[in-house]
C-alpha cells in the first residue's frame, strides 16, 4: 500500500497589508523528500502524525512536497501557482497512489482563490479520479467549506487550542484512509457552517465555553459508527465568504448520522452564542493590573499583535504604556531588523539610544525611543523539545539582540517575525522570564503551553491591530451577512 503525503499549510490574514509571496515559502524552507521526513520525524506536526501512520500500520508513505510559511497576508498568485503546479506534478509522476494525505492548514486564501485548501482538494481529486482515498488534516482555526469536504474522503481537525495534537490527528486521518482503503470502512463526512463567529479570546480549549463546546464533541465521538469529529473555531481574520464556526463529523457509511451529529454539534455550539463574544481589559487596564500584582510574571497575551495570526511582530502599543506608566522588570520581543544591525554595529556591551518597533506598518502603534545597553548577540537558532503550540521543534528568529534599557525593560529584538510559543527563546538568551514582573507574549493561546506553567496570571489584552480582537476595526467585503455577533439578529436553525 502507498501513500502519498504532500501540503500546503497557510494561515492568510487578509487584512495584513505584505502579501505572501514564494520567496516567503522559500525563506521557510520549502521541503521535499526527505527532507520531509528529517524535518518532522519525532515532531509533533501533521506531517510527524502521517510518518508515525506509515510505521505502525505498515504502509509505503511517499513524502512529496511540504511548503508552509508563518500566518501573514494574501497569498500571491504567482505563489500558489508555482507551489499547488510542483505538487500536483509530483503526485503526476509518481503515481499511480492507493492513497493521498494532505497537510493543509483550511485558511489559506490566495489572490485567485478565497478557498485555496478547496482548491487544491478538488484539484488533486480530479488527478487521482473518484477512487483514491484522500484524507486532508486540518487546524482546527480553519475557515472549512464544503468545497474541501466534497473533495476529500476524510477529513480531521485538531481538537485542541493551543494545538497540541495535530499529530494524533494526521494519525487518525491516516488510518481512516487506509481501513478505507482496505474496504474497512466507508467514511461520509458531513460539514455543518452556521452563522458563526467566536471571538479570538474566548478560543482556549481549556476554559468555558470551548471547553463545553468540545465535550459535546467528545460526546459525538462516542457515537456508534463515528469515524472522526470536529469543530473549527475558524479564523476571522480571513475576509472570506466561508469565514466563521463549522462542526464536522464522519461516520461510517450512514449520511444522516453523519448529517445528525454535526448539525447536534452546530445547534448545541449556536445556543452559547452569547459566552463566544469577547471583552478583554485595555493596554492601560491590563498593565496597571498586572504591574500591581502581588505575584509574578504575569503574562499580557497581545492580542493585536498576534504573530500566529499573521501580525507584523513589532507592536510597541504595550512597550510605550509600560514606559508610560513606569512599569519595572518587564519583557518582550519586538521584530526589528534595522534596530537588530544598530546594535550589532554598537557591540556586546555598547550604551546606546534608538528607536524600536513600530516598522511595518501603521496599526501596531510608534517606534519607541529606548536608552539601554547590548547585553547579547546571537544566531536567533534555538531548539524547544517540550511539547509546544503547533508541534514544531527547530527555531530561528534570526540574528537575535538582548537590549537592557534604562527602564529595566528587558527587550529581545529580532531580525525575523517569530511569536512566542517556547520559553527556550528565552532561556536560550539567558533570559529568565520568572524573575520579570510582566511578560508580554504576543498571541491570543498559542503561547500558552510555554508561558502557563511559568506565569502566575494571564491576561488577554485588547491591543489594537491586525489580529485585534475588536472584529468591528475590520471592513470585511466577502464575508456572510448576517453573521452572529456583527448582526446580532442571525438565525440558525
Ligand atoms: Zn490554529
Amino acid at each position: 500500500m502507498r501513500l502519498a503525503a504532500l501540503g500546503f499549510s497557510h494561515e492568510t490574514n487578509t487584512f495584513a497589508p505584505t502579501p505572501t509571496d514564494l520567496a516567503e515559502f522559500e525563506a521557510s524552507g520549502i521541503a521535499r523528500g526527505d527532507e520531509i521526513v528529517r524535518r518532522h520525524r519525532g515532531a509533533h506536526s501533521t506531517m510527524a502524525g502521517f510518518l508515525e501512520a506509515s510505521e505502525k500500520l505498515g504502509f509505503e508513505i511517499v513524502p512529496l512536497i511540504f511548503a508552509q510559511t508563518e500566518p501573514s497576508g494574501m497569498i500571491t498568485k504567482r505563489a500558489f501557482d508555482q507551489i499547488v503546479g510542483e505538487m500536483l506534478d509530483l503526485l503526476r509522476r509518481h503515481g499511480p497512489w492507493d492513497g493521498v494525505l494532505l497537510a493543509n492548514h483550511g485558511a489559506a486564501v490566495s489572490e485567485e482563490y478565497s478557498d485555496v485548501d478547496g482548491e487544491i482538494a478538488a484539484r488533486v481529486r480530479a488527478l487521482v479520479g473518484p477512487k483514491v482515498p484522500i484524507g486532508i488534516s486540518l487546524d482546527l482555526h480553519g475557515n472549512l467549506t464544503q468545497r474541501m469536504v466534497e473533495n476529500v474522503t476524510v477529513t480531521t481537525l485538531y481538537r485542541t487550542n493551543p494545538h497540541l495534537d495535530p499529530a494524533p490527528r494526521a494519525f487518525e486521518c491516516a488510518e481512516i484512509v487506509v481501513r478505507t482503503i482496505k474496504g474497512e470502512v466507508d467514511p461520509v463526512q458531513a460539514l455543518e457552517t452556521p452563522p458563526l463567529v467566536i471571538n479570538i479570546v474566548k478560543q482556549f480549549t481549556g476554559e468555558e465555553p470551548m471547553k463545553s463546546v468540545m465535550a459535546d464533541c467528545a460526546a459525538v465521538l462516542a457515537r456508534p459508527g463515528i469515524l472522526t469529529a470536529g469543530v473549527a473555531e475558524g479564523y476571522p481574520y480571513a475576509d472570506v465568504p466561508e469565514m466563521g464556526m463549522s462542526f464536522l463529523a464522519v461516520h461510517d457509511g450512514d449520511p444522516t448520522a453523519a448529517r445528525d451529529a454535526a448539525r447536534w454539534l452546530a445547534r448545541r455550539a449556536w445556543e452559547r452564542r452569547a459566552d463566544f463574544v469577547g471583552e478583554v481589559p485595555s493596554p492601560s487596564e491590563a498593565l496597571k493590573m498586572a504591574a500591581n500584582a502581588p505575584k509574578g510574571p504575569v503574562v499580557l497575551m497581545d492580542v493585536g499583535d498576534n504573530i500566529g495570526g499573521g501580525s507584523p511582530a513589532d507592536s510597541t502599543i504595550l512597550l510605550a504604556e509600560a514606559k508610560r506608566q513606569g512599569v519595572r522588570r518587564y519583557l518582550q520581543t519586538l521584530y526589528d531588523p534595522e534596530a537588530v544591525a544598530t546594535c550589532v554595529a554598537a557591540g556586546v556591551g555598547a550604551d546606546l539610544t534608538l528607536r524600536v518597533g513600530a516598522k511595518t506598518d501603521r496599526l501596531h502603534g510608534e517606534p519607541v525611543e529606548v536608552t539601554g545597553h547590548v547585553r547579547l548577540i546571537s544566531d536567533g537558532r534555538f531548539e524547544e523539545r517540550r511539547p509546544i503550540h503547533g508541534g514544531g521543534r527547530y527555531f530561528n528568529g534570526g540574528t537575535t539582540v538582548v537590549l537592557e534599557t534604562a527602564d529595566e525593560h528587558t527587550l529581545v529584538l529580532t531580525s525575523r517575525r517569530i511569536g512566542n510559543t517556547s520559553i527556550e527563546q528565552m532561556y536560550s538568551l539567558g533570559i529568565r522570564p520568572e524573575e520579570k514582573q510582566v511578560v508580554v507574549a504576543k498571541g491570543v493561546v498559542s503561547p500558552r503551553p510555554a508561558y502557563e506553567p511559568i506565569a502566575a496570571q494571564i491576561i488577554l489584552v485588547n491591543t489594537p491591530g491586525v489580529t485585534t480582537a475588536d472584529l468591528s476595526f475590520f471592513a470585511y467585503h466577502h464575508r456572510r451577512r448576517p453573521l452572529f455577533p456583527f448582526e446580532p439578529e442571525a438565525r440558525y436553525e
